[in-house]
């Protein structure tokens, strides 16, 4: 036995691995039967022009309440609804409750509102994966421009032509491309020249920074300039300090998602919010 021979720490390790294995399973398991149960719900956070401070838009997030596990975080599920493909009919759900919702909110008045929807690599890659977001778009009648796809540069890494085909041929029919968590993975400057990126997010690991050290400062005001020189609009994500954000108005980003202004809401929330 390990402990035993005085390994404790090995033994502790092993415990962990496990513990994390069966939450796994648990999760792989429940969430075949979440969709049927009616267990997920999109929120919804607002983003604001960070001169005027009012909501530009919303990114959809998706939120699983299962009925044995409580609320689970998409950090926790989402990686195992990508591993069993369970994301391509979950994803294809969040987008069209998104467009439902948009709809609602352009109806009411609010037509430059735009809604931001996060799609896994699997669902890219899945054919004719273009085809159908357009198809569900369509059913609704939506102006393609008030539909925001955030794709994360790990996706990237894998068939890159196969992607920027595809995304080529959305931002054609007038959809906007976001890069979502800029700076947390390999950032290649070369995605930034390639893809046709309406929206660029820097992640939440600068904008902490904005508020510890020297470097990240640099490092995320260069972000800004180089992003807004290349013509996309700047998103600062995970803004939680009034000192954040005075530092990315007084750099010029164009808008922010965070605590500070608003957490993710239910979609009744958020139309309060907006007076509607
Ligand atoms: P993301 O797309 O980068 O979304 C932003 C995350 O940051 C959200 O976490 C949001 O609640 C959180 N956040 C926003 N402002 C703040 C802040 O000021 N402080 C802190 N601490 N956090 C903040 P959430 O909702 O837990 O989602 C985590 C990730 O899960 C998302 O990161 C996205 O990658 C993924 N995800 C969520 N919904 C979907 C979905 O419908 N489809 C796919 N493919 N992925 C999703
Ligand atoms: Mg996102
Ligand atoms: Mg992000
Ligand atoms: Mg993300």
């Amino acid at each position: 036995k390990a402990k035993e021979q005085g390994k404790n720490r090995y033994v502790l390790y092993d415990k962990d691995m496990d513990k994390a294995f069966s939450e796994r399973m648990i999760i792989e398991k429940l969430l075949h039967t979440a969709m049927e149960k009616g267990e997920f719900e999109v929120h919804y956070q607002p983003q604001f022009d960070i001169q005027t401070q009012k909501v530009t838009g919303l990114e959809a997030l998706l939120r699983w309440k299962s009925s044995e596990l409580g609320n689970v975080s998409p950090v926790k599920f989402i990686p195992v609804a990508e591993d069993t493909h369970l994301i391509i009919p979950l994803g294809e759900w969040v987008l069209n409750q998104a467009c439902i919702f948009i709809k609602e909110l352009h109806d009411k008045g609010l037509k430059d509102l735009t809604v931001s929807v996060n799609i896994s690599t699997i669902q890219i890659l899945q054919s004719g994966f273009t085809q159908k977001i357009i198809d569900i778009i369509d059913s609704y009648k939506l102006n393609p421009e008030c539909i925001e796809l955030e794709i994360t540069e790990t996706i990237l890494i894998e068939s890159f032509t196969t992607v920027l085909k595809k995304l080529n041929k959305l931002k054609g029919m007038g959809i906007r491309i976001a890069l979502d968590d800029f700076g947390k993975g390999y950032s290649s400057l070369n995605y930034l020249k390639q893809l046709p990126i309406s929206t660029l997010k820097i992640d939440k690991s600068f904008i902490d920074s904005v508020s510890t050290d020297e470097e990240g400062r640099t490092i995320t005001r260069h972000i800004i300039t180089l992003g807004r020189s290349l013509g996309m609009t700047i998103i600062a994500e995970g803004v939680e300090y009034t000192e954040q954000l005075e530092y990315l108005k007084k750099y010029n980003c164009d808008r922010i998602q965070g605590y500070l202004f608003s957490k993710p809401l239910p979609g009744e929330e958020v139309k309060k919010l907006l007076n509607v």
